[in-house]
């Protein structure tokens, strides 16, 4: 379906940005005051939106000129009980979505370099809102939580990145390294070119052995969760012992 309104100030489509995050920017450059009343102005649903309608999304794609998500975009569908990352199952407490969660030097760096209104030129990545990832792959700091507050939930993007990044917290992050199971995550949600290992062949109804003991069907959603716990298990271990055999020791016992 083709849509006709193109606006006269657009702003890029990132690869990883979230559709909501895209709303927002563009809302900003426009200079509506919000991407709510941007999409009423538009004829947009929101509500829609936020569920990724595909028609939707073509509106909002059309008044920027674009005929197309950017590649690597990961869409993120969802039902009651379940976020989809590209198809990807996440249980919905793992998807952090009401209180922004950012990098400050991916924000910076947005900042410097990409075109646009200045407030409209920071964006919100996809794998941000996974709880899985904890750090930034670009920039190996931790990723920051912004303090909560009135915007929580609102999916007001540029006003969120604004609130979260004023000073005093702006310019601090704690050095972190991008690990290989955060980048496993990522590299699956967002179907990137990967060497596959054990855990892409878990089928979505494979019951599991009794180290995952559960009496319901497994699921990749399931599997994942396990997998981060015992990543956070074994760096946890990493850090109180710089002994491979102390470690050993300790997961034997537990
Ligand atoms: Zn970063």
């Amino acid at each position: 379906m083709i849509f006709g309104r193109r606006l006269s100030i657009t702003v890029p489509f990132h690869s990883g940005e979230t559709v909501l995050s895209f709303l927002s920017r563009l809302a900003t450059a426009n200079f509506a005051p919000s991407a709510q009343q941007f999409c009423v102005h538009m004829g947009i649903c929101r509500a829609k939106l936020i569920q990724d309608d595909e028609e939707e999304v073509a509106k909002l794609l059309a008044l920027a000129g674009l005929s197309q998500l950017p590649e690597g975009h990961v869409r993120v569908t969802r039902d009651d009980q379940f976020r989809y990352f590209n198809g990807e199952t996440v249980p919905k407490y793992n998807f952090h979505r009401y209180r922004f969660r950012y990098c400050p030097h991916c924000v910076a760096d947005d900042r410097r370099n990409n075109p646009g209104p200045l407030a409209a030129r920071a964006f919100g990545r996809s794998i941000w809102q996974l709880l899985y990832i904890k750090n930034c792959p670009d920039h190996d700091v931790a990723l920051v939580d912004a303090p909560s507050s009135v915007l929580d939930g609102t999916y007001e993007i540029v006003q969120m990145i604004e609130a979260a990044t004023k000073e005093p917290f702006f310019p601090y992050a704690t050095p972190a390294t991008f690990t290989g199971f955060e980048r496993y995550i990522r590299d699956r949600v967002s179907r990137q070119q990967r060497s596959p290992i054990w855990l892409d062949r878990f089928p979505s109804t494979w019951r599991p052995p009794t180290a995952f003991s559960s009496a319901q069907p497994f699921n990749m959603a399931r599997c994942i969760s396990v997998t981060a716990s015992l990543n956070r298990r074994w760096r946890a271990q990493k850090r109180a012992s710089t002994s491979l055999s102390a470690v050993k020791c300790h997961s034997s016992s537990c």
